[in-house]
Order: C-alpha cells, then sequence, then structure tokens
C-alpha cells in the first residue's frame, strides 16, 4: 500500500492540495461543488463520475461548513463505490490444461513484463508455465521473454522476429499440451498506428488458439500504461472493438500522475480489474485492491 500510495501521490497529492485549496474554511456552495467537479475532471476521473462525487457531497452537506478530510473521505468512498464491483482476482483454471491467457495492449504498456511477474507467481505456487513470445514484432520482447523464462524456470516458445505472431501461438499451445503445462502466457505485439492490421493479426492469433481448444483463449487481457493518462480510455475501445478483453492490468501506478483514469474506465467499461504494476521488479504486481486504490487517489 505505500508503494501504491507513493506512486498515485503525485496525483493524488495533485488531488489532494487542490482540494485542500478548495476547501479551505468554506461552505458547501455551488461555487466550491463546480471548482471540485473540475479538480475530479482534472484528475482523470471522468465527467460522470466527478459528477456523481460532487453530488453526493451536496446531498451531505450543502451550505455547511466542510473541511477537506471530508471531502476526501466522501471521494474515497465514491471511488471504492465504482471499484469494488470491478475488483476481480485472476483465477486461472487450471483444470484446462493449459488455461490459456493471451496478453494484449499497446506497444510499452508492459505486456512483457506483467507475463514474466505472473510466471513468476504461477511458477512459485508449483505450476507449469509455457510462455509465448508473440510479439514477434520487436528483437528486444522476444530476448525478455527468454530472460523472464530463465528467471522463472517457465518454458519459452520463440521464433524470429518477424515471423507469424498466430504461429507462435499455435506452438505455445503445442508445447504448453505435450508438458502438460498448466497455464500458456500469450504475448502480442500492440502496433496501435494501423487498427486494421492490429485486428488482423489479434482476430487471427484468436482464431487459430481456439482452433487448438475451442473454449480458449480463456483470459484475454488488456495492459494499459497508468501514465498515459486519457489514452487508455481509447485503448480499452479499440481493444474491446478488435478482441475479447475479459479484463484489465494496470502498469505504472509507481510513477504515474494519473491513476484517475482507472475510475473513469471502470464506471464506463464494468471490465474486472485483476491487477496493478506497481514497478519493474518481478515482485511488483500486485492483486487489485478497492479500497486501497480509492483511499490512495483521494489522498
Ligand atoms: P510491452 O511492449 O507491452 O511488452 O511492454 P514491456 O513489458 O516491454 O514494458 C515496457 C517498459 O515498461 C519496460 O521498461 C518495463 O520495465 C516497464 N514497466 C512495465 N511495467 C511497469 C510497472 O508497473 N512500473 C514501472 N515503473 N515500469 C514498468
Amino acid at each position: 500500500f505505500q508503494r501504491l500510495r507513493a506512486g498515485l501521490s503525485r496525483s493524488s497529492s495533485a488531488l489532494g492540495q487542490s482540494i485542500t485549496g478548495l476547501v479551505r474554511k468554506r461552505k458547501l456552495d455551488d461555487e466550491m461543488l463546480q471548482d471540485l467537479e473540475d479538480a475530479l475532471i482534472q484528475a482523470d476521473l471522468g465527467v460522470d463520475t466527478a459528477m456523481r462525487i460532487t453530488e453526493e457531497l451536496a446531498r451531505r452537506r450543502y451550505d455547511k461548513q466542510v473541511t477537506a478530510d471530508e471531502v476526501r473521505s466522501v471521494l474515497a468512498e465514491e471511488v471504492e463505490k465504482v471499484l469494488k464491483p470491478v475488483t476481480k482476482p485472476l483465477q486461472p483454471d487450471f483444470s484446462h490444461k493449459p488455461h490459456v491467457l493471451l496478453m494484449v495492449g499497446v506497444n510499452g504498456s508492459g505486456k512483457t513484463t506483467t507475463i514474466g511477474k505472473l510466471a513468476a507467481k504461477f511458477r512459485a505456487d508449483g505450476r507449469k508455465v509455457v510462455m509465448g513470445a508473440g510479439d514477434t514484432f520487436r528483437a528486444a520482447a522476444i530476448e525478455q521473454l527468454k530472460v523472464w523464462g530463465e528467471r522463472t524456470g517457465a518454458t519459452v516458445v520463440a521464433k524470429a522476429q518477424g515471423s507469424d505472431a498466430s504461429g507462435v501461438a499455435w506452438e505455445t499451445l503445442d508445447v504448453a499440451k505435450r508438458e502438460g503445462a498448466d497455464i500458456a502466457l500469450v504475448d502480442t505485439a500492440g502496433r496501435l498506428q494501423n487498427k486494421a492490421h492490429l485486428m488482423d493479426e489479434l482476430t487471427k492469433i484468436v482464431r487459430v488458439i481456439r482452433k487448438h481448444d475451442e473454449t480458449a483463449p480463456h483470459d484475454v487481457i488488456l495492459v494499459l500504461d497508468a501514465t498515459t493518462g486519457q489514452n487508455a480510455m481509447q485503448q480499452v475501445e479499440i481493444f474491446r472493438q478488435v478482441c475479447g478483453v475479459t479484463g484489465l492490468v494496470m502498469t505504472k501506478l509507481d510513477g504515474t500522475a494519473r491513476g484517475g483514469i482507472l475510475v473513469a474506465i471502470s464506471d464506463k467499461h464494468e471490465l474486472p480489474v485483476h491487477a496493478i504494476g506497481i514497478g519493474e521488479g518481478v515482485e511488483d504486481l500486485e492483486a487489485f485492491d478497492a479500497g486501497q486504490f480509492a483511499r490512495a487517489i483521494a489522498g
């Protein structure tokens, strides 16, 4: 919690400070409500959420003296109300043998790192893990996954840079079946520059996985970089159109000024939020906790 708080402190202290500035020894009037709403929108919480929070504040305290702490506590409560229903730990069904998890998201969002962190967790639980280096566009992504393989003792399936990603996915499932693996983690490239191409590539990967096992992929996890702020909302919309996203992981919450976007995304899309990334290290993936996140946002 301390690390999440430290990470979110840039956004929360910005929001916390504006709340302190706005509230200082004043009655809760229309002007203050408007200023608070603006501050929440600035913090990426989204217009609908911001309006609901200020309405709730008005319902409770209109025309009364309020303190910054009271405002922060209502804020934390309302944010938690949005986040609680989407809080859902990742729960692979290992009886699938293998459970197939496809990781999608734009380049640099943290897909490969998140796969490595998940592999480490499953390995620590004694699970057999196979990772597929489906980001065939970047040689570095393939190398990075191999390093995670050595570090975690998970099998890595990789082909040369530029190979067909769906071929890698197919072989990953082949190897996973052959080795009796519990889970297959399949990486992908995320070049958003060309949406038609992205769609072609991802639908082909999903089709190939489905051909191998008609119940798969069992999880399609969209990785979002918290530092991209409002762009993350757009990414959710695009990837939902392109492939059936089943859940989210938000990364880089250790360095962001924009954690509020997760609240806006959850309010609008109601997609399960599985975990958050709070650093580059193997331990830096945590199950999502709505209450903690809400308190960190509120400052
Ligand atoms: P990909 O292109 O989506 O596979 O992204 P990568 O996994 O290669 O990550 C891109 C960069 O972000 C790398 O330098 C990672 O170390 C870094 N990264 C990933 N997750 C986190 C996180 O939670 N916090 C921080 N600070 N960096 C992260």
